[in-house]
């Protein structure tokens, strides 16, 4: 089943792994996610450095997921230190692998490196990727703007460029504050940019990672938040549950309010994954059936 048809039936719900450095770390990483396939995840997508260099690990891992463990694999494309034959050949590569799910990226910028220009932006990569084959593509989106914008109006109409040349779905960076979700999808109403948005929730687990996180984009942190990580910071097992807490709070509250999908951000940690979906499961199985029986359903699913 296509992506899109997906978003029709229910609320969606996908995780985000890393490919481990070492053919081992992917094994292990594999057997972990083999472990928690009961969740059944409408997609897992896999990221990929921007530098160029993780090709084959990014590529190992999707098929993997893809053809192993059968639940479909999205492979980020960050194109900013990529040429057109890269990526070409990187997206012949994936079909190859029976993917056809892809995440257009610009990438993050490395001050070290010079870009080699052919993708100055995600929306131009999308549009090459659309050249390709028949590839469901996704695109990111920043709910309290990408801090590269100079202010909500630009980024919202670079979002817009993006679903028009071909983004059929956006997954927003990390949502701590999900009034800044909603106000955002206000936003995408009045632009018209319709598509199906998955919230993205990356659970506090880890102090130091998303304190490095939150610095880089400049996003501002609820006060709740900050309370969990200043009161646990030095008690792993208590910071651990707290950040699952806070996430399935969160889901939960994203859920009834109608969002398209949740995109949890693993960090490869499969046992807060998993206790995260045996918290919020049935939330999601709820939602097929009200999306499949309207009357029944009192929520706004836009
Ligand atoms: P763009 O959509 O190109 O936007 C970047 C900036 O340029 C924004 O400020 C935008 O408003 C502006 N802009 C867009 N179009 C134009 C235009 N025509 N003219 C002028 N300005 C314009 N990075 C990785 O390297 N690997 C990954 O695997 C990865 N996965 C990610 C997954 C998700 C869900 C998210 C949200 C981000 C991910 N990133 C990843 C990070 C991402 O690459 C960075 O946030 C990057 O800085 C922006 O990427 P983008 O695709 O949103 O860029």
């Amino acid at each position: 089943m296509s992506l899109k048809d997906t978003f029709k039936k229910k609320t969606v719900f996908s995780l985000e792994v890393y490919p481990p450095k070492t053919p081992e770390g992917t094994k292990k990483l594999v057997n972990a996610l083999t472990g928690i396939k009961r969740i059944k995840p409408d997609f897992i997508s896999i990221t990929l450095g921007a530098g160029g260099s993780q090709n084959n690990n990014a590529l190992e891992l999707s098929s993997m997921i893809q053809n192993d463990l059968n639940i479909p694999a999205m492979a980020h494309i960050p194109g900013i230190y990529r040429s057109k034959k890269d990526v070409a050949d990187f997206l012949k590569q994936l079909k190859q692998h029976n993917i056809n799910n892809v995440l257009a990226l610009r990438g993050d910028i490395n001050p070290d490196e010079t870009p080699v220009g052919d993708f100055n932006h995600a929306s131009e990569l999308a549009e090459f990727i659309k050249t390709q084959g028949d590839f469901d593509i996704t695109g990111a989106c920043y709910p309290q703007k990408h801090p590269e914008s100079v202010d909500l109006v630009d980024d919202t109409l670079h979002l817009k460029e993006k679903v028009d040349n071909g983004v059929g779905h956006l997954i927003t960076q990390m949502v701590f504050d999900n009034q800044a979700f909603y106000d955002f999808r206000q936003r995408l109403k009045l632009a018209g940019i319709n598509v199906p948005v998955e919230v993205g929730i990356m659970p506090c687990t880890n102090c130091n990672q998303i304190k490095h996180i939150t610095e880089l984009s400049g996003l501002e942190m609820p006060r709740k938040f900050v309370d969990i990580m200043n009161k646990y910071a030095n008690n792993k097992e208590a910071m651990r549950d707290a950040g699952i807490a806070y996430a399935v709070d969160q889901i939960v509250d994203l859920v009834a309010n109608g969002v398209d999908g949740i995109h949890l951000y693993t960090m490869n940690n499969t046992y807060v994954a998993k206790k995260i979906w045996e918290a919020t499961h049935s939330l999601f199985e709820a939602t097929s059936y009200q999306l499949q029986h309207p009357s029944l359903s009192g929520s706004d699913n836009q």
